[in-house]
């Protein structure tokens, strides 16, 4: 009789693995008559349910009472085992990130992987294994300037371990470098597979389609958060039976089982969407290089607006720097950035002279522009003048919006919605004004100066239905819309092949944000945006391409680098001031948050958390509330940890976590390492 004792990951918060038994000759039927292999999806018993973990280790014995071990319900044998490096990924993000293996590895495999009935899984290989005749003759792909042959050469011929910053001002034709190298690649070898991340895969589906129709009968799969389960199983079995090539994905795809992986591409690098937000707060960058490096293959980060991370480690010499310094078009011109000083022009409804004379400019000619707000709804704020009562959300510590079209006031943390009040709760007085402007308020002044113009609005909800944001994208494209609205959403990707004004409203309050990071992705937003200008060459006639940012601050040194699309210079003076004040990348950190019920107890908790603790090497700071101390009824504080030595920081959060995990609290606290928002 066959017994081994499995080792099995679970998605559970305990740091453990769970031994299981597994007999050869038990009566369970499913049974696989070979031995089990650490990799494999085993269905087991906990508690009272029936889980799906991952073995982890195979043993002939356990250290567990023979009578506590039960056995294992049904090994998924009909899939090849998950790699060793696969599971080597995992081990390192568990413990980099200071989480249990199971909680890394089972939500990172597709739900329908998971599931207690294998149906799905061999009705998905049987449909995968006969994959559909797409053998379509590839697009022909244009040839490349000297720059861009240059950045391709040095990532192919590197036959190891190399991480290089593709850095390449806006339209320099990134993603041509990209797909040359990837089709140099998968010509040279018969069963190579490389991996492309993106920031949003929703909102660019063009590169979807140039990957597809430029590889033509090279299948590639996808892999995103907006896919439907079923499609997320076979593009994940397609990746893992190293049938897909090609794996496009959002951060989601670093942990996308691929064992011929031979190159990864981490496109707009610095985007802020590349690090998971909530549970596993992970960076897929840093993830990726960590997995290139253990492969030992080459990783192309890419990006006219480089993280200072990575920025850093090109100017140390520890990533190879690549440079495109032209736009890939010919004679497309990079746009002209100008400043509106408010002080002078002074805005009416929003808008200065100089803009709304551009914007008259733009119809004229029968050229799009693009007006850029980083804020959705009406106005951020209603007032009343006469005693000073603001629309504060009763829940949180923010305002609530006012969603005039709609007639609700909305609280964007909570989701608090009331209906706007017809006089001042506190005096009663029936003039309440909006303060500010957000995206429908801008719209309503366009449509009121310029009545013609066909308008149109992108924002997270103008988009709330699936498809939208497609469809409207789309209407820009075919030349429907005269001047576009829009929040960051649209300054990703695209090329709009005939807008050629930009203009830029309120950016200013970012640039005195608590948050040290914010003037960093200020300007990499604003080139982002900037760069949806002038991408195709100049009309006979036609105007540069300009982008016109209205400021009250024109002397700001991030404007001069903006307006000189000196992104070196501003680098340069960013690093230098996080360097004096010892800040990220020249210092890492790692947070604590804590929520409670009342902002006393979180702090409290993070009090006692390090009650007594000193490390040499370790700066442990005072707990305070956080930024957005309160939302929906939630105190939140934090305690920031910092070193100067990734290692010794790493040692200390380890031991440190075995403390915490054994603190009895009815706090709910969280450990993030390399946190970004803080
Ligand atoms: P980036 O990602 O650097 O902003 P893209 O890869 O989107 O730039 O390229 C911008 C435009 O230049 C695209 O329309 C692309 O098809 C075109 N392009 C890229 N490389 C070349 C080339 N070598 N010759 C002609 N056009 C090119
Ligand atoms: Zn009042
Ligand atoms: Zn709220």
């Amino acid at each position: 009789m066959l017994r081994r004792i499995l080792q099995i990951a679970l998605d559970t918060p305990l740091d453990k693995l769970f031994d299981y038994r597994w007999v050869s000759n038990s009566n369970t039927e499913s049974l696989p008559a070979s031995l089990p292999l650490s990799g494999q999806l085993a269905l087991v018993p906990f508690g009272k349910r029936e889980v799906m973990g991952l073995i982890v280790h195979v043993k002939d014995e356990s250290e567990i009472d023979d009578n506590k071990i039960r056995n294992v319900i049904a090994v998924r044998d009909q899939l090849s085992p998950l790699s060793d490096d696969w599971l080597a990924l995992c081990r390192f993000a568990a413990g980099y990130y200071q989480r249990p293996l199971g909680e890394i590895m089972l939500p990172s495999l597709p739900k329908m992987l998971r599931s207690e009935n294998p149906v799905s899984i061999n009705r998905a290989l049987k449909k995968i294994s006969t994959p559909p005749d797409t053998a379509s003759a590839p697009a022909a792909a244009p040839a490349l300037n000297a720059e861009q042959q240059q950045a391709v050469d040095a990532i192919v011929s590197t036959q190891k371990f190399a991480p290089f910053l593709l850095h390449g001002i806006t339209g320099s034709g990134k993603t041509e470098v990209y797909l040359h190298a990837a089709a140099q690649l998968l010509n040279t070898s018969s069963d190579a597979q490389i991996l492309i991340l993106v920031p949003e895969i929703n909102l660019t589906p063009q590169l979807e389609n140039n990957v597809r129709a430029r590889f033509g009968n090279v299948p590639v799969a996808t892999l995103h958060s907006g896919l439907a389960e079923g499609e997320r199983l076979r593009h994940w079995l397609a990746a893992h039976l190293g049938q897909a090539r090609i794996v496009l994905g959002t951060r989601l795809a670093i942990f996308a089982s691929m064992p011929k992986l031979k190159l990864i591409v981490i496109d707009e690098e610095h985007d802020p969407s590349y690090k998971q937000q909530e549970g596993l707060r992970y960076s897929a960058r840093d993830l990726a290089i960590w997995r290139a490096q253990q492969l030992d293959i080459p990783v192309v980060l890419g990006s006219a607006t480089p993280s200072l991370e990575s920025w850093q480690h090109a100017q140390s010499g520890r990533y190879r720097k690549l440079a495109l310094k032209a736009r890939a078009v010919q004679d497309a011109a990079l746009p002209a950035i100008r400043l509106i000083n408010m002080e002078r022009d002074k805005p009416v409804e929003g808008l200065t002279a100089g803009l709304t004379h551009a914007l008259q400019q733009r119809l004229d000619r029968g050229e799009q522009s693009l007006l850029f707000l980083n804020r959705r709804g009406y106005a951020p704020v209603i007032a009343c003048d006469a005693c000073g009562w603001v629309s504060h959300c009763t829940r949180c510590t923010a305002f609530m919006v006012l969603h005039k079209s709609e007639k609700r006031l909305r609280c964007h943390h909570c989701a608090l919605e009331l209906r706007i009040p017809k006089s001042c709760p506190t005096c009663g007085n029936v003039d309440l004004q909006p303060l500010g402007r957000g995206t429908q308020r801008i719209e309503e002044s366009i449509q009121h100066q310029f009545p013609d113009a066909r308008l149109l609005r992108i924002d997270a909800d103008s988009t709330r239905r699936k498809g939208s944001a497609q469809e409207a994208f789309d209407a820009v494209h075919r030349g429907e819309v005269d001047i576009l609205i829009g929040t960051q959403m649209v300054g990703k990707g695209h090329d709009f092949q005939n807008l050629t004004l930009v203009g830029v409203l309120n950016p200013d309050t970012a640039l005195f944000s608590h948050d040290y990071r914010a003037s960093e992705r200020l300007f990499a937003q604003l080139m982002q945006v900037a760069g949806r200008a002038g991408r195709t060459a100049q009309k006979d006639g036609g105007s540069v391409s300009e982008v016109l940012i209205q400021t009250r601050y024109p002397d700001h040194p991030m404007y001069a680098a903006l307006i000189a699309h000196n992104y070196d210079q501003f680098a340069a003076s960013l690093l230098a001031e996080r360097e004096q004040a010892q800040l990220p990348p020249f210092q890492y950190q790692a947070l604590l948050r804590a929520e409670a019920r009342t902002l006393e107890a979180a702090i409290a908790f993070l009090e006692e958390a390090v009650d007594g603790l000193a490390h040499p090497d370790v700066t442990l700071n005072p707990a305070m509330p956080a930024a957005m101390t309160r939302v929906a009824n939630v105190h939140r504080a934090q305690l920031l940890i910092e070193s100067s030595s990734r290692p010794a920081l790493q040692a200390f959060l380890k031991m440190w976590m075995t403390e915490l995990r054994g603190m009895k609290t009815r706090v709910k606290w969280t450990l993030e390492v390399d946190p970004v928002d803080i």
